[in-house]
């Protein structure tokens, strides 16, 4: 199962997880001319998209991809902060399944409706994907992960040196985004022994540094893990 990133930040989130069989979008929070561009829509086309949350970095062009036809999964919560029609309503721990990909979404912790992350494992190769972002915590553990795609917004040291920031703003992003040393305190109870990819998502543009964060994680992790930060694009 292989883990792309076509955008990741507070600008716009995407994400591809294709297996060989099955092809998922994880996240729309492009404009849908710029996810087609970036993601070759039409040529090879898309099987589903999962959706975390409503934030528009994550969201933006989930109305046209309903109407384009391709199954948009999303909880309630998040359909309805959208006021979207058409979506595909999932649950917390209700798993699904889209083509080879078994699906279970998990809950999240952000200033949103009802955020969600999801764990997914291909039928085709018996692997194992987490991706989790815009969360303060994770507050399941997953065994036998292959690749982990989570959140590592900020580090708490760079945060106390913007001044300048107003306090609603410092609020925002210490009670909504996954610090660098959380992210890490976690990483520290999983068993990685069959993770070989670690993959660092929505990186903050002022209050994130990414090859100190890359090797923050690398201190952290089985030195067989590959961890790499995904490029803000978009
Ligand atoms: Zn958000």
């Amino acid at each position: 199962m292989t883990f792309t990133s076509l955008a990741s930040s507070s600008h716009g989130n995407a994400y591809i997880v294709d297996d060989g069989q099955t092809r998922l979008l994880l996240e729309c929070g492009l404009s849908f001319r710029r996810l087609k561009q970036l993601a070759g829509f039409g040529a090879s086309g898309m099987d589903a998209v999962l959706v975390s949350h409503e934030h528009r970095d994550h969201s933006r062009c989930a109305a046209e991809l309903v109407r384009a036809g391709l199954p948009v999964y999303m909880s309630e919560g998040t359909a309805d902060a959208l006021e979207l029609d058409g979506a595909e309503i999932i649950t917390d721990r209700g798993q699904f399944l889209v083509g080879t990909i078994d699906v279970v979404p998990f809950r999240t912790f952000h200033d949103a409706a009802e955020p969600l992350g999801f764990l997914l494992r291909s039928g085709v190769d018996g692997e194992v994907l987490v991706m989790a972002t815009d969360t303060v915590s994770l507050a399941y553990r997953f065994p036998g992960v292959s690749v982990l795609a989570l959140e590592a917004n900020y580090d708490s040291a760079i945060l106390s040196r913007c001044e300048r920031m107003p306090d609603k703003v410092r609020r925002r992003i210490t009670n909504s985004h996954m610090e660098i040393d959380t992210l890490c305190d976690y990483l520290r109870t999983l068993d990685l022994s069959n993770c070989r990819e670690i993959w660092l998502l929505h990186l903050s543009d002022a209050t994130s540094h990414e090859l100190h964060f890359i090797h923050k994680v690398q201190r952290v992790v089985p030195p067989w893990c590959k961890v790499a930060a995904c490029p803000k694009g978009g």
